[in-house]
C-alpha cells in the first residue's frame, strides 16, 4: 500500500532569526529517534533561484547536497542535527517556483489559461513538496520550514500553500507549528505574550490554526503564561512549547522531548505504538560539551570572517572535531585581505593550528597564501579546503619549484604556470551539469599515507563544489618536492587530496569535509586535524 503523505510545517512569528530552522531540525531528530523516516524541506521567499550566487556576506555559506544542489545554510543544520543527507528537493526558492512556472506558461502547458498566484504558484509550491516528500521514497514524514516571518508579503503563497494542503492532505495528515517570540522584561521580571496571540491572529488571518506553539525566550515559559497563550491561541496547554535560550544548541531536542512535544506530533499524526526516543547520547555530549574546560586556538583565515555564518559548516565541524577530543575549538578570525608580511606573525602567534577555507575571486588570496607559507615553513598544522587546497599548491609552486607567476587561471588566464586551471576535457567520464563541480564524488586513498591513517579506507565520497582543478601536468614536479596526492578520482583521475610529507600535519582536499561532519561523527579530516594542534601546544 501506498504511503499517505504527512507534513509537519514551521512558521515563524514577530521577529526572524528565531532559530526556526534548528527547533524544526530538532523535531526531526526526535522523531528520528522513534523510527521514522524523516526528509525536510526550506521554503525560502527569495526571487534567487538557489543561494549558489548571493554574497555569502548577505546570505552565509553554501550549503552543498550530496546530489549537487547549492543550497541554504539551513540545510546544514537539518543534515547534522536529524543526522540524514538531503536532495536538491529538499531547498525551493520563490525563484524556482516562479521560473517553472513561467516556463511552463510558455510552453504552452497552461493551455490558454490566466496564470495567477492562486492557483498556478501554490500548485507548484504544492507540488513541489510533495515531490519532496517522494525524493527518497522511504519518507515518512517530511517537516517543511518557511523562511522568513508571517506578515511578509514574499512568504504568502508558502502560506496558502501550506494552508490548502490541510483540506486536501487531511487532519490528521498535517502538523502546523509556529514559533514565536517571547519577550522577558527584565525591569519588570514580565513574560510578555501579546506579540505571540497577534501572530497567531496574523495565521489565523490566512487560515491556519496553529496544532502547537514554540515559545522563544531567554527565560523559561511559566505555566501562568503558557495557559494565557493556550487561552487566547484556542490550543490545549501540551501544545505550548516553552523554548528558552540553551548554551548548547542540542539541548533544544532534549526540552522539546521533556514537554512531550514528539508525543504530540506523533499522536496527531497516528504514529502509534513507537517507543520514546533514546536521546542519552546526546544527553552525553551535551554534558561532555558543559564539562569542556580546555581549549585550542584555530585560525581561520578567509576573506568572509565578518560574518561567521559564511563559514558555518567548518566552524561546526571543528567544534564537533573538538568535543571528541576534550577541547573547545576557539577560532581566532583572520581576514586574508589584512593579512601581510610585516603583521603575519604577530597575527597568527597564538594559533596552533591553520585553517584557509574555501572561496571565489582574487581578492584575499595572497593573505591566504602567507598564511599557508606560514603554517607550511614553521610546522603549524594546516587544513586546506577547496581553494585551501589550489593557493597551498600555488604557493608551494611559487616558493619551492620558483614559478614565480604560478597561479590559478580563475586569477591569472595569461599565467605561464597554470597550476590549476580549468580544461574543457577535464570532466571527460562524469556527468555535470553546468560548468562547476558540484555534489558527491568518489576519491581513492592512497595507502601508507596520512589521510588514508584518518580516513581507514581505499574508497571515499566527498562534496565538492567548484570549477578549477589541479594541472596534473605539474604533479611530477609537486611529488618530487615532498607534495603526495593522497587521493584521486578515480574515473577522471583529477587531483582530490593532497599532502606534505616532512611535516607534522598539512593536508588540503579539493572536497569540503566540512559538509559531512555531524556532531556524534565528526569528520576524520578535522579530527586529525584539531588533534595535530593540541600535539603543537
Ligand atoms: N574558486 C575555486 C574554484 O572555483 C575554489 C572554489 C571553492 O573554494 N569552493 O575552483
Amino acid at each position: 500500500m501506498k504511503k499517505e503523505m504527512k507534513f509537519i510545517f514551521v512558521t515563524g512569528g514577530v521577529v526572524s532569526s528565531l532559530g526556526k530552522g534548528i527547533s524544526a531540525a530538532c523535531v526531526g531528530r526526535l522523531l528520528k529517534r522513534r523510527g521514522l523516516n524523516v526528509f525536510s524541506i526550506k521554503l525560502d521567499p527569495y526571487l534567487n533561484v538557489d543561494p549558489g550566487t548571493m554574497s555569502p556576506y548577505q546570505h552565509g555559506e553554501v550549503f552543498v547536497t550530496k546530489d549537487g544542489a547549492e543550497t541554504d545554510l539551513d540545510l546544514g543544520h537539518y543534515e547534522r542535527i536529524i543526522n540524514t543527507s538531503l536532495t536538491k528537493e529538499s531547498s525551493v526558492s520563490s525563484g524556482q517556483i516562479y521560473s517553472s512556472v513561467i516556463e511552463k506558461e510558455r510552453k504552452g502547458e497552461y493551455l490558454g489559461a490566466t496564470i495567477q498566484i492562486i492557483p498556478h504558484i501554490t500548485n507548484e509550491i504544492i507540488k513541489r513538496l510533495k515531490d519532496g516528500f517522494n525524493a527518497k521514497g522511504d519518507t515518512d514524514v517530511c517537516i517543511v520550514e518557511i523562511g522568513g516571518t508571517v506578515g511578509d508579503i514574499e512568504s504568502q503563497p508558502f502560506l496558502e500553500a501550506i494552508r490548502q494542503m490541510r483540506r486536501d492532505f487531511g487532519c490528521k495528515n498535517t502538523f502546523y507549528i509556529h514559533t514565536t517570540l517571547v519577550p522577558y522584561l527584565k525591569t519588570t521580571g514580565e513574560i510578555k505574550t501579546k506579540p505571540t496571540q497577534h501572530s497567531v491572529k496574523e495565521l489565523l488571518g490566512i487560515g491556519i490554526q496553529p496544532d502547537a506553539l514554540l515559545l522563544r525566550s531567554e527565560v523559561d515559559i511559566n505555566k501562568e503564561a503558557k495557559d494565557k497563550v493556550a487561552l487566547f491561541c484556542n490550543l490545549p496547554l501540551n501544545a505550548v512549547i516553552s523554548v528558552k535560550d540553551v548554551p548548547v544548541v542540542y539541548e533544544v531536542a532534549l526540552n522539546l522531548q521533556k514537554q512531550h512535544l514528539d508525543d504530540l506530533i506523533m499522536e496527531h499524526l497516528g504514529f502509534e505504538n513507537s517507543p520514546k526516543a533514546d536521546m542519552s547520547d546526546w544527553v552525553d555530549l551535551v554534558n561532555r560539551i558543559k564539562g569542556l574546560k580546555e581549549s585550542i586556538n584555530i585560525a581561520l583565515v578567509g576573506k568572509y570572517v565578518e560574518l561567521h555564518d559564511a563559514y558555518i559548516s567548518i566552524v561546526e565541524s571543528l567544534k564537533y572535531a573538538g568535543f571528541s577530543l576534550n577541547k573547545k575549538v576557539n577560532i581566532i578570525w583572520v581576514n586574508s585581505e589584512d593579512l601581510n608580511e610585516e603583521n603575519i606573525n604577530e597575527t597568527l602567534k597564538d594559533a596552533k593550528g591553520i585553517i584557509v577555507p574555501g572561496g571565489f575571486g582574487k581578492r584575499g588570496t595572497e593573505g591566504k597564501m602567507l598564511a599557508i607559507k606560514f603554517a607550511r615553513e614553521n610546522k603549524v598544522p594546516y587544513l586546506g579546503l577547496c581553494l585551501g587546497m589550489q593557493l597551498s599548491l600555488i604557493e608551494i609552486a611559487r616558493d619551492v619549484l620558483n614559478y614565480s607567476d604560478a597561479n590559478s587561471t580563475e586569477f591569472d588566464p595569461d599565467t605561464t604556470h597554470k597550476i590549476i586551471d580549468y580544461l574543457p576535457d577535464q570532466y571527460e567520464g562524469i556527468k555535470l551539469g553546468g560548468t562547476m563541480r558540484l555534489g558527491e564524488y568518489d576519491c581513492s586513498l592512497i595507502k601508507g599515507t596520512k589521510t588514508y591513517d584518518l580516513y581507514k579506507s581505499d574508497l571515499i565520497k566527498e562534496r565538492h563544489r567548484h570549477r578549477y582543478e589541479f594541472n596534473n601536468g605539474f604533479k611530477k614536479e609537486f611529488e618530487e618536492n615532498g607534495v603526495i596526492f593522497s587521493g584521486i578520482n578515480p574515473q577522471t583521475n583529477l587531483c582530490e587530496i593532497i599532502e606534505l610529507k616532512d611535516h607534522p600535519f598539512f593536508i588540503a582536499s579539493q572536497f569540503h569535509p566540512e559538509f559531512l561532519s555531524r556532531p556524534l561523527q565528526p569528520h576524520p579530516l578535522f579530527v586529525g586535524f584539531v588533534k595535530a594542534s593540541i600535539e603543537n601546544e
